[in-house]
């Protein structure tokens, strides 16, 4: 017992064994058999942990890139809008850095202060419900 404490081992990490640490030693366990396959199942081991690292980051940058192309997308899509809101813009006297919201409060209030308009709608809105009163008579009078 005493002659194999005082031998130097080395550990092998493959096979997860003590070997003599001698050349003839380490050379001899290398050519084994069972070292060798389990040296081929720690490499296969590797390649298939970097596979599946570089499968994971294709299918992240792929993610990524569809996410990028539909912000491009939306982007050419807004420049698009933009475009043509600033074509219809330039027929009409508008400055371009004035929102659309301050219009439309602008023409409302246009037609509030009209008296004319606004009559003339209480009279088109009266007109309608009476043309719907006498034809829902006439129908009822028709099942009758
Ligand atoms: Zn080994």
């Amino acid at each position: 017992a005493d002659y194999w404490k005082s031998q130097p081992r080395k550990f092998c990490q493959y096979c997860k064994c003590w070997i003599a640490d001698n050349k003839p030693s380490i050379e001899f366990h290398e050519r084994g058999k069972n070292h060798k396959q389990n040296v081929t199942a720690k490499i296969d081991e590797i390649k298939k942990k970097s596979i599946d690292k570089a499968k994971k980051e294709e299918k992240m940058s792929k993610e990524f890139a569809a996410m990028e192309e539909a912000a491009l997308k939306a982007y050419e899509e807004d420049m698009k809008r933009l475009q043509g809101e600033s074509e219809s813009e330039e027929a009409a006297p508008i400055p371009a850095d004035l929102p659309t919201e301050p219009k439309t409060k602008f023409k409302e209030r246009t037609i509030t202060s009209l008296g004319d308009e606004s009559s003339a709608g209480t009279t088109f809105k009266k007109r309608k419900t009476e043309n719907g009163k006498s034809r829902s008579l006439r129908q009822r009078g028709k099942d009758d």
